[in-house]
C-alpha cells in the first residue's frame, strides 16, 4: 500500500509541493464482479498546496481495470482517468474540513486512489460500447455468433402451412 509521510514536506502558506508517486492500486468489487488493476502500480502526479487554514492535496493518474463485461461476461478493459483532490484543515476542531485519508502525519494514498477509481466507474462496464450481450434464448455470446431465434417463434399459421406442404 502506498502512503505518503507528511512530515517530509514543510510548506508555508502559498507554497506548493509536487511529486511523482508510484501508487499501488487494489482490486475493486463492482456490481458483484471483481475488477483487477493492470498494472497494479501506476505513476501518479501528487501535489500539496498550503493555504492559510489547511492543505489541498491533489492526485492524478489513470487506472486500467480488467474484469467481466456486464452484458456478455467476456473480458472488458476499462481506462479510468482520475483527478482527485482532498482538503485537510489545520485546526482539528474543523472536523468537516478534514480528509479521511490523513491519519496523524500519514496520507493513505492507496485508499484514496481506490475510492477515487470506485467513484469514477461508469454505470456499466462493457467490453465495447455496442456489446450485443448474451442471447436470451440460448445464452450464446451474440458478439461471436450473431443470431436470432425467429423461426422457432414464427407465426404458427406458417408452421401449419409448412406441415401441410410437407404432407403433399
Ligand atoms: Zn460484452
Ligand atoms: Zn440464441
Amino acid at each position: 500500500m502506498t502512503s505518503f509521510s507528511l512530515r517530509q514536506v514543510k510548506l508555508r502558506p502559498g507554497e506548493q509541493y509536487r511529486d511523482e508517486l508510484e501508487v499501488e492500486l487494489s482490486p475493486l468489487d463492482f456490481g458483484g464482479q471483481r475488477y483487477v488493476p493492470v498494472p497494479e502500480q501506476v505513476p501518479a502526479a501528487f501535489g500539496m498546496t498550503r493555504a492559510n487554514t489547511g492543505t489541498v492535496f491533489t492526485l492524478a493518474f489513470t487506472a486500467r481495470l480488467h474484469g467481466p463485461c456486464y452484458r456478455c461476461l467476456g473480458d472488458a478493459v476499462l481506462e479510468v482517468p482520475i483527478e482527485a483532490s482532498e482538503y485537510q484543515a489545520e485546526s482539528p476542531e474543523d472536523e468537516q474540513m478534514t480528509t479521511p485519508y490523513v491519519t496523524g502525519a500519514n496520507l493513505d494514498v492507496s485508499q484514496w486512489a481506490h475510492d477515487a477509481v470506485a467513484l469514477a466507474l461508469p454505470e456499466k462496464i462493457l467490453c465495447r460500447p455496442d456489446c450485443a450481450g448474451l442471447c436470451g434464448e440460448c445464452g450464446k455470446n451474440l458478439n461471436d455468433e450473431p443470431h436470432t431465434h425467429a423461426e422457432e417463434h414464427g407465426d404458427p399459421r406458417w408452421a401449419a402451412l409448412e406441415a401441410l406442404r410437407q404432407k403433399q
